[in-house]
């Protein structure tokens, strides 16, 4: 059946009936301040949006950008950002609490489709095909019902349609919770959780990927990502995205 625009103006009209009806029923709220969101604004009120605390990470040389460097000497990889800076305790810290504990990923999806957009109109995307996300090991993905990485893989890929989403990495083993370990506990921690998935290598040889996770603290799940793709993916080029950076600088 085609529609005709009678007919899309009416279901138009009947989709943003049954939005006003439900924000009387239940009221969306801003995931950090959460007032009642107004017309045209959705997951953040327009003051949270703009006053996000950006990183900019993805407009610095390298010297200047604590991200990439934190990568430095362990794993090579072409580029590192993140949108916003994770304090603990600050207002926007409960977006990553959002994303994976009270069942709002889309939430995520959405601030990454649009720093990927961003991302894209200053070249920054340039040359990568694929988004992997960091896998979640099935025992968390059965408990939690979606693995947030992934969603946020989608962002990006909604943005750049040139830019595929591929599940190139498998959570072997699950790893102890790594909120109270510092650095060199973390990496030990995470050893042999990871490995490619078989059609890694084909799908992935010569291609410039892009591999995304919710936060980088210490950067030791990305680092052993990465790791394991450059071992079985010959001519593999890895840059490095977050939706949140912890205080790297
Ligand atoms: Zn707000």
């Amino acid at each position: 059946m085609t529609m005709t625009p009678v007919m899309m103006s009416l279901l138009t009209t009947i989709r943003q009936w049954i939005d006003a009806m439900t924000d009387v029923i239940a009221p969306r709220r801003c995931a950090v301040c959460h007032r009642v969101l107004g017309h045209g604004e959705q997951w953040l009120c327009r003051a949270c949006l703009e006053q996000m605390p950006l990183t900019g990470y993805h407009s610095r040389e390298f010297k200047f950008n604590p991200m990439e460097q934190l990568f430095a000497g362990r794993v090579p990889i072409e580029r590192a950002t993140a949108l916003f800076h994770y304090r603990r305790g600050d207002p926007y810290a409960s977006i990553l609490h959002d994303i994976k504990y009270r069942h709002t990923p889309l939430l995520g999806t959405w601030l990454m489709e649009r720093y990927a957009r961003q991302l894209q109109q200053i070249g920054w995307l340039d040359g990568i095909t694929a988004v992997v996300p960091v896998p979640l090991h099935r025992s968390k993905l059965a408990s939690r019902g979606y693995n947030q990485a992934l969603l946020l893989a989608r962002g990006v890929a909604q943005a750049v349609p040139d830019i595929e989403v591929i599940e190139a990495v498998k959570a072997i083993r699950a790893h102890a919770t790594q909120t109270h370990k510092n650095a060199i506990e973390r990496q030990k921690n995470v050893q042999g959780c990871f490995a490619p998935t078989d059609d890694a290598a084909t799908r992935l040889a010569d291609r410039h990927i892009l591999l995304v996770d919710d936060v980088v603290t210490t950067g030791s799940t990305l680092e052993a990502c990465a790791q394991v793709l450059l071992e079985a993916v010959p001519g593999l080029k890895i840059s490095i995205i977050s939706l949140a950076g912890a205080t790297l600088d």
